[in-house]
């Protein structure tokens, strides 16, 4: 059984490191974006442009690019803050933050040439790399079971692959210039372990729509401008490809650790929203004579929702600096996305039932954030897949599947 304590005791987790300038600038420029422009999003299903143009002038969307390629050369810390920020103003980064960790995989696995061609104009907003195709309708969380698959074909004028397959919530991918893909390029009958055999290929949607990639919009309970994709003979050049073939699914994996992390911050930023705003109607709204806050009935749970959030931010801190000390931080990553995500979905039912049938009107934004915050617990990976894997690994129980 690991004791991640005891393993970890070396790393001081910066509780210092909090980028105060950052947090400030990034509540300015959510000012501009109040609950009427994301309610009106949400009603024609629409993609936060305008929103998402402010963070890349700003720099936001790149600071995890180091300099040499045009970003900021921060820590994942940073990125953290910046997306707790801008969830904690009732904003939503889901339309964005993508950029960030998607991103990752090319800066830590692609070749020089590949980051050369990509990732200045990632850092810039010429480029979007908004979107990645992992989930698949047959195979759902069992990701080595992918059926998209990607065969090379060597050509003098250069090899390319050929895809064939289906992916399925593949988010913003209307709105993304490239779309990391996961393939299988060795069949899976021929390799020794599941996790061999699958690839990444970086693909150029500016190219392929309409030669072999088609993406149809999913309507669904959040405005999460997902889509899924189908891929019909789409050409790819081999050139594309990320690292070694066959290694994809470590890339993935690898990747996966900075996706959580984020996803928690942003969770952080939701709960401390859902809080506040409890906080103000229970002070405010009075029934029986009294504001409802003064009924334990009411102030508990959003009581609770605060210690709940602030245990989460602690664990969401420490993975962020086994992350940045380049520490394996699978583990910690798992627990503070749960926790994270928790605490957010505990917030907004103390919400939501602090505001009575007022919460149900769109006009208080209740509504629309309990509804993006019930879906983190499903995606990017959803809380029974985090406990099978503590209690495997961590605890050491027999494997579940
Ligand atoms: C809004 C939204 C945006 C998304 N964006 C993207 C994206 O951009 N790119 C992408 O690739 N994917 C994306 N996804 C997909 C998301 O990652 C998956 O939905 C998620 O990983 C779960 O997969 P699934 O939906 O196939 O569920 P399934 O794998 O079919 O699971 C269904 C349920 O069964 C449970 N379950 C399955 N197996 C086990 C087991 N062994 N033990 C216990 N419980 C189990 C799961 O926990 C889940 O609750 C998105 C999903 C949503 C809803």
């Amino acid at each position: 059984m690991s004791t991640s304590t005891v393993d970890h005791a070396g790393i001081s987790v910066p509780l210092g490191e909090d980028y105060p300038e950052i947090r400030e600038s990034v509540r300015r420029i959510c000012q501009d974006f109040p609950g009427e422009y994301w309610r009106d999003l949400d009603e024609r299903n629409a993609y936060p442009e305008a929103f998402v143009k402010a963070l890349t002038e700003a720099g936001y969307l790149s600071v995890l690019i180091p300099e040499e390629y045009g970003g900021a050369g921060l820590p994942l810390r940073a990125a953290s803050v910046i997306l707790e920020e801008i969830h904690a103003a009732g904003c939503s980064a889901g339309a964005c933050h993508a950029q960030m960790y998607t991103m990752g995989t090319l800066l830590r696995h692609g070749s020089e040439e590949q980051k050369r061609r990509f990732l200045p104009g990632i850092a810039s907003g010429e480029l979007r790399l908004q979107a990645f195709g992992i989930t698949e309708p047959t195979t759902g969380s069992d990701t080595t079971q992918i059926k998209t698959k990607a065969e090379l074909v060597t050509d003098p004028n250069g090899d390319y692959y050929v895809v064939n397959g289906q992916k399925v919530w593949t988010s913003r991918a209307l709105y993304s210039d490239l779309m990391m893909l996961l393939v299988r390029t060795t069949p899976a009958d021929q390799v020794s372990k599941k996790t061999e055999g699958l690839s990444v290929l970086l693909v150029d949607m500016r190219e392929a729509r309409g030669n072999g990639l088609e993406i149809r919009p999913i309507k669904a309970m959040v405005n999460h401008n997902t889509t899924e994709i189908f891929i019909d003979n789409m050409k790819v050049p081999a050139a594309n490809r990320i690292g070694e073939a066959g290694k994809g699914f470590r890339y993935i994996l690898d990747g996966m650790n900075a996706e959580r992390i984020i996803a928690a911050s942003e969770a952080l930023g939701d709960a401390r929203w859902f809080i506040r705003k409890a906080a103000s109607y229970a002070s405010e709204r009075v029934v029986f004579g009294r504001p409802i806050g003064k009924n334990q009935g009411v102030q508990f749970p959003i009581a609770r929702s605060h210690i709940e959030t602030v245990a989460a931010e602690m664990m969401v801190r420490k993975a962020t600096a086994l992350f940045a000390a380049g520490l394996p931080c699978g583990e910690d990553a798992n627990m503070a996305k749960m926790l994270a995500t928790e605490a957010a979905w505990h917030a907004a039912e103390a919400c939501l039932q602090t505001h009575g049938g007022f919460g149900f009107a769109s006009e208080y934004d209740v509504e629309r954030k309990w509804r993006e915050v019930r879906v983190m617990q499903v995606a990017p990976v959803s809380t029974n897949l985090i406990l099978a894997n503590i209690a495997e690994h961590t605890l050491g129980l027999p494997r579940s599947f």
